[in-house]
């Protein structure tokens, strides 16, 4: 069973559950806090949105950097909704001081310098499981923090390549209990990266719940079409809201409860 880790105010672990969402990546301040105000209404938690981003190709955009997390703080300022964005490198660490959680993504999920670095600064983390990685290497990664005495962390299972092409990933249900039985951290799970595809957000989502997963990171664009990453896998605001209300829904089944 998790404990509670509480970050501004909201209840993580145990039986609260919480919804991250946000876009992939933050494009421009008019955008992040246009869907900042649409998630807000709805009732997240938490907003998302990459400033720093882990590009596979070195051509493709890396997101606007120290410009993007200020626009995710104005973001923050207007709505109310804390912050997660994604640290890279030790040398962005002073962009985010205003940063609620910091993540750290996939493929630095055994960069221990990296752990040990944001761990000093005594936040929250969010770390997401490496798509080549064991859980027991998750765990590991997670003591990095722990042994610098931040025990704050989140586990994030967002899939593992497999040989299956339909999907971009395959989200592997089993993390959840499995991680659950092996820590006390809350587990939440990403199925946008676990899948690649809009139509299997939802689903992946309830089997995620129906796990007991600890809440939810989704990827949400006011226009997924335009998207200038990730939008083939995220949802609009309405698909959003739909999903919202089917996964609270599921909540008092699996005797979760909502902050
Ligand atoms: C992300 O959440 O923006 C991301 C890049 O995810 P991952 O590290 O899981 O690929
Ligand atoms: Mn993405």
């Amino acid at each position: 069973m998790s404990k509670v880790l509480t970050v501004c105010g909201k209840n993580i672990g145990k039986n609260n559950f919480i919804f991250i969402a946000g876009p992939c990546a933050v494009e421009s301040e008019e955008q992040i806090i246009k869907i900042a105000k649409s998630l807000k209404k709805t009732g997240v938690d938490f907003l998302r949105g990459g400033a720093f981003k882990p590009r596979t190709s070195p051509y493709d955009f890396q997101g606007l950097g120290k410009d993007g997390i200020n626009m995710l703080i104005k973001a923050k300022k207007e709505t109310g909704l804390p912050v997660i964005t994604e640290i890279t490198d030790v040398r962005e660490i002073e962009y985010f001081k205003d940063v609620d959680i910091i993540q750290i993504g996939a493929r630095n999920q055994q960069n221990y310098e990296l752990i040990k670095e944001v761990a000093k600064t005594k936040k929250p983390i969010l770390l997401k499981r490496g798509f080549a990685c064991t859980l027991s290497e998750l765990l590991m990664s997670a003591e990095y923090a722990v042994s610098e005495g931040n025990s704050k962390v989140i586990l994030c299972e967002r899939g593992i390549r497999t040989f299956e092409s339909e999907t971009r990933n395959t989200l592997d249900v089993s993390a959840i209990p499995i991680l659950k039985s092996k820590s006390e951290f809350p587990v939440i799970v990403d199925p946008s990266h676990a899948s690649g595809k809009r139509e299997l957000v939802l689903p992946l989502s309830l089997s995620a719940v129906g796990a007991g997963a600890d809440g939810l990171m989704i990827e949400v664009h006011d226009e997924p079409e335009k998207a200038i990453v990730d939008g083939a896998e995220s949802l609009n605001i309405k698909e959003f809201n739909g999903l919202y209300k089917k996964v609270n829904k599921m909540l008092t089944a699996v005797d979760k409860k909502r902050n």
